[in-house]
């Protein structure tokens, strides 16, 4: 290849990466779960962001480190309330579908201001999370694009 050959590869490369190609593993908790249990969860996982998910395992909430703590300051008793009083909700969330490109969901990262992208699929009115796209997905798809 020339460079200009193989720098249009690797613009179509990037074009075609779907978000279920690199999508990494969704850490959910339950919307009744307190603040403290999620803030073990958070650091047991190793993860910057959970998802909250109702009784039909649907999703209902995004649960960021910043929200975390927000909900450790003031009066609150973080072993009682629980991440539903914190979380974002629907249907504020920004969501992506495993057939969606990366590259959309990586706009939507920059566009919305938040490090974290659940990956949805629907089926019988439930949003079954089945993913999640990170800064760290998109920075580990371009590394191994360039290797
Ligand atoms: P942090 O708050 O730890 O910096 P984010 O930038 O991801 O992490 O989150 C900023 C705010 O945006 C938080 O209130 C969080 O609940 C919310 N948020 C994070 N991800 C999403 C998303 N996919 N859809 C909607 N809101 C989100």
């Amino acid at each position: 290849y020339t460079g200009k050959e193989s720098e249009e590869v690797m613009t179509s490369k990037v074009r075609n990466i779907l978000v279920s190609e690199v999508q990494s593993v969704p850490i959910l908790i339950k919307q009744d779960t307190s603040i403290y249990e999620a803030i073990v969860k958070m650091f047991l996982e190793d993860v910057g962001t959970l998802y909250a998910i109702d009784e039909e395992q649907s999703l209902v909430g995004v649960i960021s480190r910043k929200d975390l703590l927000r909900g450790t300051m003031g009066s609150n008793d973080i072993e009682k309330v629980p991440v539903s009083v914190i979380m974002t909700r629907k249907p504020n969330i920004t969501i992506c579908y495993p057939n969606d490109l990366l590259i959309y969901a990586a706009n939507q990262l920059i566009e919305k201001q938040i490090d974290s992208l659940p990956v949805v699929e629907e089926h019988d009115g439930v949003d079954k999370v089945i993913g999640r796209v990170t800064k760290t997905t998109i920075t580990r798809a371009f590394v191994n694009l360039m290797e």
